[in-house]
């Protein structure tokens, strides 16, 4: 059983039967942790991390700065990890902003987005003292600055842009077109509006733009249009109000590899290429070059995680169809039921074997669309006990997770340098009652 096209990520191997994560046996973590487990390989996300943050630096110099997106993945070793590698992070909630708060991570690193901030949200992250906020429309702002104007602080902000481009990608999660429910449009004058009432508002002092176009992009076309576009704004809103743009985030977006369908990206090569043009771009408008920002979510972690499951009912349904049901679903892993997500599901138990029944691996909610993935190859002589792994579930999988059915949330499990540890505890029973009067 030739097994190498498998292996999606530099992380992954097999030695025996056995898949290795991290260079770790899957199997005897598993033992040591139980299923469902959600595993993360620290040294992989430190790795891209840095491949972002050295690559915007050699590109930028110090005008170079990466955000992590973090409702990718958001607990509190997360954020520790990120200001380890000397990251500034994204938060979309006060949830977030106190994750980060209680990991101690660096304040005035954290970028506060979100496309509704509530006043209680405003005024968390003003205790908290949150570095930017990155503000959607004008009614957020008007709050924004009565707030802080009422506090008497200044709060530095940026402004979501829609420029306008259409990236190909799913609908659901296409945000860069006028018609988008984020950030104001530049084609409807509203972006140009809200620029000015940042400039004259009590209570906040603008830092520039924002704007993020899509995700699991495998090149730059997308960034090289948002480049064009948010220079040419960039310029206008030189020429009109006389503003120059101290920070611009071109925002989030490369992709992974859920499968071995999916390409392998160069990120590094990606991002000189957009810097090239943006450089090309600035230097044609004639305007100075503001600080760059890029805030990956998906493409720091996605890859660095990978879930184990047991194996309970297998169900050979005689001319019809095969189901292999674990003890997870969409519980740990929504994004099948949500986008019909692909992922690569692998026997992590029996690696070698001959893979001759095509079966739906089910989650055990009570949901026909609780699926991880359909028409996963298997050996045929899965069975109860044996152990399925699920790869690149670092991203959008335990911070979408949820208790439907009651389910306990699987703990995260850090895996560095051949050694274990918890980062995220498994979810008891006790757990799950503990709001309940
Ligand atoms: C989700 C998000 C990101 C990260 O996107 P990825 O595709 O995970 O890289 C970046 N910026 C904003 C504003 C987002 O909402």
């Amino acid at each position: 059983m030739d097994f190498s096209r498998d292996l999606i990520c530099e992380n992954l191997s097999v030695c025996g039967d056995h898949l290795l994560f991290a260079g770790q046996d899957t199997a005897a973590l598993a033992e040591k942790y139980g299923t469902p487990l959600y595993l993360m390989d620290e040294e992989r996300i430190r790795k891209m991390a840095r491949i972002y943050r050295d690559t915007l630096a050699e590109c930028f110099g110090d005008k170079g700065h990466v955000l992590f997106a973090s409702k990718a993945c958001s607990f509190k070793r997360m954020y520790g990890i990120m200001a380890e590698e000397g990251l500034s992070v994204d938060v979309v909630s006060g949830g977030e902003m106190t994750t980060a708060y209680k990991a101690g991570f660096p304040m005035d690193k954290v970028y506060f987005h979100s496309n509704n901030k509530t006043d209680a949200d405003i005024e968390l992250a003003l205790d908290y003292g949150v570095g930017c906020f990155v503000v959607d429309h004008p009614e957020e702002l008007t709050a924004i600055s009565e707030i802080a104007t009422r506090r008497g602080v200044t709060q530095p902000v940026m402004l979501r842009i829609t420029p306008g481009i259409d990236c190909h990608t799913y609908e659901a999660v296409n945000t860069g077109k006028a018609d988008s429910k984020f950030g104001s449009a530049i084609v409807t004058g509203d972006a140009a509006n809200i620029t000015w009432m940042a400039l004259t508002s009590t209570g906040v002092e603008l830092k520039g733009f924002h704007c993020h176009i899509g995700s699991q992009l495998f090149d730059s076309e997308v960034y090289f249009a948002t480049v064009d576009v948010m220079v040419d704004f960039l310029k206008d809103m030189k020429d009109t109000f006389g503003y120059v743009t101290e920070k611009l985030d071109i925002g989030g977006g490369y992709g992974v590899r859920y499968t071995a369908n999916d390409p392998e990206i160069d990120i590094a090569a990606n991002i000189r290429a957009v810097a090239a043009r943006m450089k090309e771009r600035v230097a044609e408008a004639g305007i100075e070059m503001p600080h760059i920002y890029m805030e990956p979510g998906r493409s720091l972690v996605a890859d660095a995680g990978l879930t184990l499951y047991t194996v309970g009912a297998v169900k050979r349904i005689e001319g019809y169809k095969n189901y292999v049901s674990v003890d997870g679903g969409m519980t740990d892993n929504p994004r099948y039921a949500l986008y019909q997500s692909e992922y690569t599901v692998l026997p992590a138990t029996k690696m070698t074997a001959h893979r001759d029944m095509i079966a739906d691996v089910v989650g055990r909610c009570c949901e026909s669309g609780d699926i991880i993935q359909p028409d996963v190859k298997l050996p045929g002589d899965m069975k109860r006990g044996d152990l399925v792994a699920v790869l690149t579930t670092g991203a959008y999988n335990y911070s979408m997770a949820s208790n439907y059915n009651r389910i306990p949330r699987p703990p995260v499990v850090m895996l560095r340098d051949g050694e274990s540890y918890v980062a995220v505890r498994r979810e008891t029973y006790e757990d799950i009652v503990r709001l309940d009067e």
